[in-house]
């Protein structure tokens, strides 16, 4: 039995706490990445996007893409922006498109 090590990205389900893996991920931008996770509990069955962004730099890049902004922060300005709860808020991009998958379910509304 041979095993290749495997790196498995996984997250807990929102909804039951049970261990849920990536499914598939698009590139949104060059910042940002949409990771599309199932849930394993097969009595769950949760599938929901969750959103990797590349917030900043912690050393600078040594072949820069001009075009990216992406802020260099030292470890002092890192401890500064931990004291700041409304940075790791939902970016109002995410909160359009899971409006936009929750659409998509089509689910009947009642009368
Ligand atoms: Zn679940």
């Amino acid at each position: 039995m041979s095993h290749q090590r495997q790196r498995v990205h996984a997250t807990s389900c929102p909804h039951c706490g049970g261990r849920a893996l990536i499914r598939t991920s698009k590139r949104v931008t060059p910042l940002v990445r949409h990771i599309y996770y199932r849930c394993e509990n097969g009595e769950c069955g949760h599938d929901f996007v969750a959103q990797l962004g590349i917030l900043y730099s912690l050393r600078p890049s040594s072949c820069p893409d001009p075009t990216l902004k992406l802020p260099l922060l030292t470890a002092m300005t890192l401890q500064a922006v931990a004291a700041v709860p409304s940075i790791t808020s939902e970016p109002p991009e995410f909160a359009a498109m899971l409006q936009e998958l929750h659409d998509q379910e089509a689910v009947p509304k009642a009368a």
